[in-house]
């Protein structure tokens, strides 16, 4: 039976939320007892205050991580126990994922349909995945004389360190933990300060699990302190952000200013949605565009918030995305009629109310929404017509629901205003020519190329920026894995017979 919005507000009333660090173990307070506050930024009401853990804390998390990882209990466990255990961990949260959604909308202001997506399908999917690819890695051996054996193995590299931003706050604190346990890897992750709440239930599950003591540790706090704290730690081997360019920035840094640990970075972008003349503005491709700019209120790393279109199709493309736009549902997130949540905070709304007044002051046109006239954070899509790419609109990541319209009269001119940016994510084109397709895809610097259809891929392939949208490591598929293991060679001198 479909569940309604009366279901998920029964969930949220009956609700033990869990607001304390997991660390060792065990659910605890912050050494010196500190606490933030989490805010439903739908409501603008307190939800919990929660722990909040600082450098002493870090320390603590990175030392139980550094024991388990040397006694080899998970490190140096056949990867067949992994598997199992990780499989296991999918089922709980499989079974957990109505209370798992409700905590993520409440905390994230995202709409339930979204929450339950991606807590009961994509991150179960994630854990199961992974625990496949626990036992299905291999090593290789080169080519040498009969005087030699050469051996060039992969081991997990030790302790990881992860930080995660707040709009997917569970699918992101999951991808990190899943290819680092299937790695053999310990990890301490601290979610963003707005949504902590999903990932503490997570801790729990862990627990449940049997996944041993120390090897998973999830401690919310502030970046400036728990964050910088685990950037800066010498006893970190690598670390996984995801979250804005000009904090991963600050994570190479930390790196350079510490023991040099690896970091993979995930960060921003800016990414276009290119359609060419040749295309046909079917009903597809406007919802493939709604959905580029407007998911999840365009709070996501790949929205496609340039859309970049051949000037012939402008008006009908603009004529049919109004409609289609009108059609989103604003409102209470644990309605499953709601398409669009609000944003993360008051301070995050008024943020992107300035970036829409500066489109308009800056010459572009304001063709349909934009408004903010409700209580709680929310912000109806917004489409402006007539975007150059030297207005702060199309330059900045806004993060939220603007969509710039740019219209080009080439192909040449839609490769060139696409590609001035710094960014390097993502990118659709759209086009009945595959020669063209190819070309586009070949000639745009960035992480992943969709081809007639909005898609970020599956499970299956890798996701990461070019430029600086992030580093050389990636996010799924087996190079998700690559990112947690190190490479030895072990060379075997032997004698002929
Ligand atoms: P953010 O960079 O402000 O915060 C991300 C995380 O970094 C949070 O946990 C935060 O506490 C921590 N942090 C903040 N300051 C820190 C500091 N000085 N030292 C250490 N840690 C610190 O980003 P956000 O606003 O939470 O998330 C939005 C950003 O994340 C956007 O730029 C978005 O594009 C990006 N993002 C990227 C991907 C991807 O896979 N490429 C996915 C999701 C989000």
């Amino acid at each position: 039976m479909e569940m309604t919005k009366a279901d998920f507000h029964k969930i949220r009333d009956n609700i033990k939320i869990n607001t304390q660090a997991f660390i060792d173990g065990k659910f605890c307070e912050a050494e010196d007892g500190a606490k933030l506050e989490t805010i439903n930024p739908a409501t603008g009401e307190l939800i919990t205050s929660f722990t909040h853990c600082g450098p002493a804390d870090v320390d603590r998390a990175v030392k139980a991580a550094r024991r388990v990882f040397n006694d080899g209990t998970w490190s140096r466990a056949s990867p067949e126990y992994r598997k199992e255990i990780l499989f296991k961990l999918a089922e709980l949260v499989e079974q957990n994922n109505h209370e798992l959604a409700v905590l993520e909308s409440i905390d994230a202001g995202k709409t339930i349909s979204d929450c339950l997506q991606e807590t009961g399908s994509e991150a179960v999917n994630y854990f199961r995945w992974y625990a496949e690819l626990a036992d299905k890695t291999f090593g290789k051996v080169a080519n040498t004389g009969e005087d030699a054996l050469a051996l060039i193995v992969k081991e997990p590299v030790g302790v990881v360190g992860a930080v995660v931003p707040w709009n997917f706050p569970f699918l992101m604190t999951v991808w990190k933990i899943a290819s680092a346990l299937a790695a053999g890897c310990s990890i301490v992750i601290k979610p963003a300060e707005q949504t902590p709440l999903s990932a503490i239930k997570l801790g729990e599950l862990i627990s449940e699990a049997g996944i041993p003591e120390g090897v998973v540790n999830i401690l919310p706090g502030l970046g400036e302190t728990a964050g910088q704290a685990i950037g800066l730690h010498n006893d970190i081997d690598v670390v996984t952000f995801t979250g804005s360019t000009e904090v991963g920035r600050m994570f190479m840094r930390y790196s350079g200013d510490s023991n040099l640990k690896g970091v993979g970075l995930e960060l921003g972008g800016k990414s276009p949605f290119i359609v060419l003349d040749d295309a046909d503005i079917t009903d597809n491709l406007i919802e493939d565009a709604a959905m580029a700019a407007f998911w999840n209120g365009g709070q996501n790393c790949s929205a496609n918030m340039r859309q970049i279109i051949a000037a012939p199709l402008v008006d009908e493309f603009l004529d049919k995305m109004t409609k289609r736009v009108a059609q989103f549902k604003l409102g209470d997130p644990l309605d499953p009629e709601t398409t669009i949540g609000s944003m993360i905070s008051s301070d995050h709304k008024n943020m992107v109310l300035d970036y829409i007044n500066k489109g308009s002051s800056e010459g572009a046109r304001l063709i349909t929404g934009g408004d903010s006239d409700r209580t709680g954070s929310f912000i109806e899509p917004a489409i402006f017509d007539g975007v150059k790419n030297d207005m702060t609109i199309a330059r900045e990541e806004i993060f939220g629901p603007v969509l710039g319209v740019m219209p080009v009269k080439s192909v040449e001119e839609a490769l060139t205003v696409a590609n001035d940016t710094v960014y390097g994510l993502h990118a659709t084109v759209f086009t009945r020519d595959i020669d063209r397709a190819i070309s586009m895809a070949r000639r745009l610097p960035c992480g992943t190329v969709a081809i007639n259809g909005f898609t970020e891929g599956d499970i299956k392939t890798p996701f990461g920026g070019y430029k600086q949208s992030g580093s050389l490591a990636r996010e799924n598929g087996t190079e998700a894995l690559d990112q947690y293991l190190q490479t030895k060679t072990i060379w075997i001198a032997t004698q002929p017979i």
